[in-house]
Parts: structure tokens; C-alpha cells; sequence
């Protein structure tokens, strides 16, 4: 039932199995990383061992593909989601923390971090949220100016995943030709962490202060004013992996939800053959099955030309994860009181479910920028 084999290319085959090799191998310590509000240090051995980091970062700089493949990182997203939300997000932000400097960055700069990312040496984070920003980043009140030499970086950054632990952050801040990114490593003075946060899902975050921050210009990614294309670009190669994350996050709870109400009777029967949670079960491995194929086709589109199809990375965003919240909501109702557990897997998916449908942009934001791209194919 891991479906995507009908048109997932050969190539991919090996990474899908070295990806679900890796998930298997930490299953045991994936209820309590999923809990964790730091990087667990047994996750993190466990993922650099397996050189999975380096799908996000490109070969030049010890990365494993040429260019960063949206299809290879969607295929390990599925496997690593399903067994752990922690484990997943400390994969996919190496390569969404750092693709603002592999696209942006002097060779200097990509020469100094790229390779650690890959090897999970260096932690990556993107700083883009503020307490007062969120969908709408133009309102980005950070601040970066020129002095002589140095950029001096000032402000708030909030919900920042891997906040606390990264080893460098890719801030967005305002300057005078417009926004832009600007790599701080965490080590920088003025540069300080808090966790204020603690969310329902599984997941490593923490806010980011800087306090008249003082790098070199060269740290400057991409050109001044232009930053907004470095986090377009990000979205556009890791968009549709959100997407598999999902897929994988609902497939792990239909297995759950599956072998328990295959295995327990209720009324003299199994509870899968029951009318109503037959009905649930077999509706929601229908809706996996449609997000699934639309998410690699979405993938496979990325891989090829991102900006181009990001429209579709964009839809499949919000199909496979508006499914994966149907579908683990359904899985925990089928389970009764079973699915309520705290620390059970079922519960985690539920809650690792839930903020998929708000960071990398929300299903509405989503709808409203597909929206005006519709109008412009079809009524003008
Ligand atoms: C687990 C997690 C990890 C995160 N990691 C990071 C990170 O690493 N780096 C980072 O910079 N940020 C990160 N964020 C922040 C995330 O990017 C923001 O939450 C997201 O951009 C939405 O912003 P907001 O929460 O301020 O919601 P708001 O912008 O306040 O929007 C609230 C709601 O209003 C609706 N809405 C907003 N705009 C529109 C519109 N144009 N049309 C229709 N409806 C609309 C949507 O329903 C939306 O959910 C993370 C968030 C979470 C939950």
C-alpha cells in the first residue's frame, strides 16, 4: 500500500528505502523526541549517520544531487513523516534553512556551511515570522542597513523551527532597496534565543532577538531588495515536500487505525466491519491514495521547472494536508478511546497533522494566490 511505485521513477527507489530504513531504526525514539522542545541528540546521530541531509543540499557543496531534487526530498519526507514528526522536520529544514545561502550565498560563504548542513555538522533555520508578521511578510519590521563594511541586523523573530539549536539563521529583514536575507550565525554577538512557544505539535521552535547584529556585507544573500526571491525559490523546491510529509503522516494513521479496528470486536464483529468505520477507513485510504499520486506529480513537476509549477506544488500542499487533518481525525474516532491516548502514535499523528495546514503558507493564503493565478489563465 506505499502506492507511489506505479510512476515513482527507478532512481528514487533506493533513497524510498534508505529513507524507510532510517524511520524503522528510530521508532524507538520517536515518542520521546516528538516531545522534545530541543534537537534530540539520538535523532540527530541516527539521521547524519544515515547521509540523508545531503538530498538538501547540492553536490558542489556535499550534497547528493546536483541541483536540490523536489521529488527526492518529497520521497523522504513520506518515509521519515510517518514514524517521526521531529525526525522529518530536522531533515526537511536542513534544506529549507539553508536554500536561501546555496542559492544566494558568495562561494565563500556556501564553501563555509553547505557542507556541514550536509553532513548535519551545522543546523540550519529560516527566519522569516515576527510577532506581528506572519502570511503578509511585507510588512517585515527587522531591520538590515549598511555600515561600511558590516550589515547591522535588528529584531524579532518568531516560530523560528530549530530556533535555539540551528547554527545559523537566513533572515529576512527590511532595508532601504526593500527585503532582504541575510546569513547570522547563532553564535554572533547580539544575537540571543527563548522558547515562549510550546505548540500541540511535535516540533522545535523558539524565537530569535537581534540586537544590533553586526556581520560581514558579504553575508548578504542574493542581491540587496531581492530577498523575497530566495524565500520564493525555497518555497517553490520545498512547497510540495510539506505535501508528502503528510502523505506519510496519514498513511502511518490508517495503519493504525486499521490494525486496531481490524482486532477489536465490538457488537460480535470487528469494528472494521462495522458499516460506518469500514466507510471511514476505506474513504480515507481513497482520499491518501488521490493526495499521494497529485503530490508526486506536483514533485516530479518541481523537479523539473519549480517557480514554473508552483501553483501545483501549492494545490498539492493543501490537498495532502487538508487530507492528512481528515484523515487522522477520522483514524483517532474509529480507535475510540484508544485513539485519545497521550504519547500514542495515533495521537501523535493527530497533532503532528495539524500545523501543516498553517506554516509554508496556510490553505487560505494558498486559495487566495491560486485564485488571482486562475483569473489570469482564465478571464483576462
Ligand atoms: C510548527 C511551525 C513551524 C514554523 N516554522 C517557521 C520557520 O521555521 N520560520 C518562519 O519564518 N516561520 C515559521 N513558522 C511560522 C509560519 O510561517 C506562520 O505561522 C505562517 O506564515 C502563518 O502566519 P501566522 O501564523 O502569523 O498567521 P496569520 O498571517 O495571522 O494568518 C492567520 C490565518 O488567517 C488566514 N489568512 C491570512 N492571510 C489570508 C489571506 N490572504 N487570505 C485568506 N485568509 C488569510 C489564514 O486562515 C491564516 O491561517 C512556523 C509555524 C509553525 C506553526
Amino acid at each position: 500500500m506505499s502506492g507511489a511505485e506505479f510512476e515513482l521513477p527507478e532512481r528514487y527507489h533506493g533513497l524510498r528505502e534508505e529513507a524507510a530504513a532510517l524511520a524503522v531504526s528510530v521508532a524507538h525514539l520517536a515518542a520521546e523526541a516528538d516531545e522534545a522542545g530541543a534537537i534530540d541528540p539520538g535523532m540527530r546521530a541516527a539521521l547524519a549517520a544515515s547521509g540523508l541531509a545531503a538530498v538538501c543540499v547540492p553536490a558542489e557543496y556535499g550534497g547528493r544531487y546536483a541541483d536540490i531534487d523536489p521529488l527526492a526530498v518529497a520521497v523522504v519526507r513520506e518515509q521519515l513523516a510517518a514514524e517521526s514528526a521531529h525526525l522529518d522536520s530536522l531533515f526537511a529544514m536542513q534544506g529549507i534553512g539553508s536554500y536561501a545561502l546555496a542559492r544566494g550565498g558568495t562561494p565563500e560563504l556556501r564553501e563555509r556551511w553547505l557542507p556541514r548542513v550536509a553532513a548535519l555538522d551545522a543546523i540550519a533555520a529560516l527566519g522569516l515570522t515576527e510577532p506581528d508578521i506572519g502570511s503578509d511578510l511585507r510588512g517585515t519590521a527587522t531591520t538590515v542597513a549598511e555600515d561600511g563594511d558590516e550589515l547591522v541586523v535588528g529584531g524579532h523573530k518568531s516560530f523560528i523551527t530549530n530556533g535555539g539549536d540551528a547554527d545559523f539563521y537566513c533572515v529576512l529583514g527590511k532595508e532601504e532597496a526593500g527585503l532582504s536575507m541575510v546569513l547570522v550565525p547563532a553564535d554572533t554577538p547580539g544575537l540571543t534565543t527563548t522558547r515562549p512557544h510550546q505548540i500541540i505539535a511535535p516540533h522545535v521552535l523558539g524565537d530569535v532577538v537581534l540586537d544590533g547584529v553586526r556581520v560581514p556585507r558579504s553575508w548578504r544573500l542574493g542581491e540587496p531588495g531581492k530577498g523575497m526571491r530566495l524565500g520564493l525559490a525555497t518555497l517553490a523546491t520545498f512547497r510540495v515536500s510539506v505535501a508528502a510529509a503528510a502523505v506519510g503522516t496519514a498513511q502511518a494513521a490508517l495503519k493504525e487505525a486499521t490494525v486496531h479496528t481490524a482486532n477489536r470486536e465490538q457488537f460480535g464483529r470487528p469494528l472494521i466491519q462495522l458499516g460506518a468505520v469500514a466507510d471511514q477507513l476505506a474513504r480515507s485510504w481513497t482520499e491518501i491514495e488521490m493526495a499521494r499520486a497529485f503530490t508526486y506529480r506536483a514533485a516530479a513537476a518541481a523537479a523539473r521547472d519549480p517557480l514554473g509549477s508552483l501553483h501545483l506544488s501549492s494545490m498539492a500542499k493543501v490537498a495532502a494536508t487538508e487530507t492528512a487533518g481528515r484523515v487522522v481525525d477520522r483514524c483517532v474516532q474509529v480507535m475510540g478511546r484508544f485513539g485519545l491516548v497521550r504519547g500514542s502514535k495515533i495521537e501523535r499523528l493527530y497533532r503532528a497533522a495539524r500545523p501543516m495546514r498553517v506554516y509554508e503558507g496556510a490553505t487560505e493564503v494558498i486559495f487566495d494566490s491560486l485564485s488571482r493565478k486562475l483569473v489570469k489563465e482564465l478571464a483576462t
